[in-house]
């Protein structure tokens, strides 16, 4: 048979991701328009060695969603394809044995709940009985997911594959992809050993060649392989025995899973010193060849097994498989658009592949196929990296995080690995004044200043940490006195040209100001209406307009735009975040330290809040905003990076009389929260319209803009959810995101962020309700690491609510 020479999408790569897409793409509606290559045989790679686990538990919401997709799909699967996958239904359990981990878990419980999943706590006794080859002594308790089970990695693709050909798919297998590269016209061309085919979307499902089929087309994608093992050991005639199957048992702590292979077990392992494998590349001609067990590493690993698992000591080894597995620096996969190009995605960065398979060939199908994803997938988006993550930063941060795979999650643990990477220029002073640092899209930025001779480091918890007060001495002191804070990350675009001003009003629904320095907050909507990016936008002239957006949204953003820039030349978009730095200055005092190095009248009568001019402060020339995410008097100043140093000594001489201390990204958050200020991907993401928010005032229905025909249908349709303020009686834990609303024990919502407002001295939950519930007074409840609160609705906002302080 001859290869195709056209197609509407090629899929690279035979693993079980790539034939999930393909499968997928053909089944809602491409058919034998997708072509897919692979090189050897299907599962060449990482496919073939997989254990076959497949579990609910995922670390982030939509992941959770994602495996719950694909729960449901390989359920059918057989119905579907007539091809056995060799699915069983065993439940899981993951084990805690220390009350950090019991938080862990309790925040998966919740949010689990949030997806309605049949998710329960288990005590050690129940464990014992669910699984009667465990040493339950140390343990806390666990979680129980009893829909969770295995599925053979082989069966699964090949089951997939046989439900793509049937639909149309053509399989070239044997078939080496060389080269790629794009016509003038857009269109792809993927060169292969056996000829080229044109299509117009490319999918790089390459699995641990992703990297070298990135570099194709001039990316570099951060994902690294890694020898993973697991051990079957001989048949156990206890386990023979049984008529039911056991439960597959995680125990993180020991950093094992065991899972019931016939009458036999699997130990699967994560060790402490993962090896990388082919730090520069996976040889081409590699293929389904186990690799050799590193026994010195995983020793430890088996030890713990036998400790909690006593079987095992006394059962031989039948076969170790060691096989490559690919992460990435956070141990997410790498899906959906590759920035800046256009109809070239990635589907790779795959650790828990099998699992995962289903749902993204779903999600992502869906999202090529109808331009937005059905779900938030930032978790998994490859733009969630800049270009930070280049190779050394890659190989550092995985070689940390593969061992710690199975450690607690904490929402404040910042690890050390590759950092320092970008730094502010004043980041010896920050250091100076006893910074302890996150980092955030690659940049070190100050979470908050302990004084000076306190230890400058984070206990991390999913409960208020020993940061708690100083954070709150830092919101008390920009409430009272003056603060700077470093935001020289945003992400800055410089937008000119003669057709800048109607370009932006077509990408936003807000207007854009009709006079020189006016500001406007500008969501940026999907083409339903949802939330794409959230933009203040400042008014230079009449041809040049200055935007800024979130730092970790910087290649999202920019790509969103960059997709939708004119092809006539008439727009001009550059990129200046490297350029220019941002020091806030914030407080009642703000004005006063301004007024002393400005060369200018920044008095309330000149100098209005909303508005953007150009200042010098001392001899630096500024682009100042009047406006601030904390809601004080406040002033952003945008400077020319190389004058950062100069100008944050110029601020701090001017504001010493007035006591002016640095601040950090934890103060801001308490204060915007209490604010009611949206962040972009907690209130703002493609689950959200502005019509339900309270910047539903920034849609301006007189004009035609992306996204305006979902927000007629939504208006004609009725509003679904609302965005409401909750103050919850939090005690020592607050809200923070994916908590589960309910009133009484229905569930009517889900938290978008939270967190302790220091001002109001309230604990406060943003979150989407049914409408019915988004009443001022309404009583509900948050549950909060598996623990009902108590929940008020909330006038938003609960700080200053008339904005005087700000536009004092
Ligand atoms: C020991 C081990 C145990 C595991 N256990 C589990 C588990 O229990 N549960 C779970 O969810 N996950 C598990 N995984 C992870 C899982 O196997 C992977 O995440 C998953 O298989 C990745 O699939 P993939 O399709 O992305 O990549 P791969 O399986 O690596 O497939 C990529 C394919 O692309 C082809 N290809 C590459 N370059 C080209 C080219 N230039 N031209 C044409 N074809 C090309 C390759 O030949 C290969 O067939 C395990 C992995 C290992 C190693």
């Amino acid at each position: 048979m001859t290869m195709k020479t056209n197609a509407r999408a090629v899929v690279i790569g035979g693993g079980v991701i790539g034939v999930s897409v393909a499968y997928h793409l053909a089944k809602y509606g491409w058919k034998d328009d997708v072509v897919l290559l692979e090189k050897h045989e299907l599962t060449s790679g990482s496919t073939l060695m997989a254990a076959g686990n497949v579990s609910f538990f995922h670390s982030n919401y939509y992941g959770t969603q994602v495996n719950k997709k694909s729960i449901e799909i390989y359920k059918e699967l057989e119905k579907e394809t007539g091809q056995p996958v060799g699915w069983h239904t065993t439940g899981s359990i993951r084990t805690a044995d220390n009350p950090g981990r019991m938080d862990e878990l309790g925040y998966a419980y919740s949010m689990n709940r949030c997806l309605g999943l049949d998710v329960s706590y288990v005590t050690p006794e129940e464990i014992g009985k669910m699984h009667p080859f465990i040493q339950t002594e140390g343990l806390l308790g666990g979680l129980y997911w009893p829909d969770d089970g295995d599925v053979d990695p082989n069966s699964l693709t090949q089951a997939m594959a046989k439900g793509a050909r049937k639909l149309g798919v053509e399989f070239n297998l044997h078939t080496m992809v060389t080269g790629i590269y794009q016509k003038s016209g857009g269109e792809w061309v993927v060169e292969t050993d056996k000829g080229d085919i044109t299509c117009e979307n490319v999918v790089n499902a390459a699995g641990l060649w992703a990297p070298e089929v990135a570099r194709m087309v001039g990316l570099e994608i951060p994902s690294i392989s890694i020898a993973h093992t697991h051990i079957l050991y001989e048949s156990i005639q206890e386990i023979a025995d049984r008529d039911t199957y056991l439960p597959l048992m995680r125990d993180p702590d020991k950093s094992i899973y065991l899972r019931q292979e016939m009458d036999s077990l699997i130990l699967g392992l994560y060790e402490a010193n993962g090896q990388q494998w082919y730090k520069n590349g996976v040889p081409w001609d590699y293929a389904q060849e186990e690799l050799n067990p590193d026994f010195d590493n995983i020793s430890d690993c088996i030890e713990g097994g036998i400790e909690r698992f006593p079987i095992l000591g006394e059962t031989g080894f039948k076969h170790v498989t060691a096989g490559p597995i690919t992460y990435t620096p956070n141990g997410d996969p790498l899906v959906g658009p590759a920035a800046p190009l256009k109809n070239f995605y990635n589907a790779c960065g795959y650790s828990f592949g099998i699992t995962q398979a289903g749902g993204i060939g779903h999600y992502l199908a869906g999202w090529m196929m109808n331009g937005e994803p059905e779900i938030d997938l930032w978790p998994m988006d490859s733009r969630r990296y800049g270009s930070y993550a280049n190779w050394a930063y890659n190989t550092e941060k995985i070689a940390d995080t593969y061992p710690r795979l199975y450690a607690t999650i904490y929402p404040n643990e910042f690890r050390d690995a590759a950092r320092p990477n970008r730094t502010s220029p004043i980041y010896e002073y920050q250091k100076q004044a006893n910074a302890v640092f996150g980092d955030y899209y690659g940049w070190e930025c100050p979470n908050y200043f302990p004084p000076k001779g306190e230890d400058g480091y984070e206990d991390p918890s999913w409960r208020r940490s020993n940061a708690f007060q100083h954070v709150g001495n830092e919101c008390t002191h920009v409430m009272e006195k003056v603060g700077i804070i470093d935001l020289t990350r945003f992400a800055k675009t410089k937008i000119s040209g003669p057709g800048a001003k109607a370009w932006l009003n077509h990408m936003t629904c807000q207007k854009v100001p009709e006079k020189d320095g006016r500001i406007a907050l500008s969501p940026m909507l999907d083409h339903n209406g949802n939330f794409k990016t959230d933009m203040t936008v400042s008014r230079v002239n009449e041809n040049e307009f200055f935007c800024v957006t979130a730092s970790v949204g910087k290649k999202h953003d920019q790509h969103w735009m960059l997709e939708n820039l004119p092809e006539d030349g008439s727009v001009c978009m550059e990129d200046i975040t490297y350029q220019m730095g941002c020091l806030v200055l914030v407080g009642p005092n703000s004005r006063d330290v301004l007024a002393k190095v400005a060369y200018d009248d920044v008095s309330n009568d000149l100098f209005k809040f909303g508005t953007s001019r150009e200042i010098f402060v001392g001899r630096t020339k500024c682009r100042v905003n009047r406006m601030n995410y904390v809601g004080e008097l406040g002033f952003e100043i945008f400077h020319p990076i190389q004058h950062q140093i100069t100008l944050y000594q110029d601020l701090m001489n001017a504001g010493a009389e007035f006591d002016i201390r640095l601040i950090g990204m934890y103060a801001m958050d308490c204060m915007r929260l209490e604010k009611g200020y949206l962040a972009w991907k907690s209130e703002m993401n493609v689950h959200h319209t502005p019509l339900e928010t309270n910047v539903a005032w920034t849609v301006k229905m007189d004009k035609e803009f992306i996204g305006k025909k979902g927000l007629e249908k939504q208006k004609k349709e009725g509003i679904p959810q609302k965005l409401v303020c909750m103050v919850v009686d939090a005690k020592d834990a607050d809200p923070f995101g994916y908590n589960p609303i309910f009133a009484g024990d229905e569930r009517i919502g889900m938290t978008s962020s939270g967190g302790y407002g220091h001002r109001v001295e309230k604990s406060i939950a943003f979150g989407y309700v049914k409408p019915a519930f988004a009443k001022e007074g309404t009583q509900l409840e948050v549950e909060i690491l598996g623990r009902k609160r108590r929940a008020t609705v909330s006038a938003m906002p609960l700080y200053d609510p008339k904005n005087e302080k700000m536009k004092s």
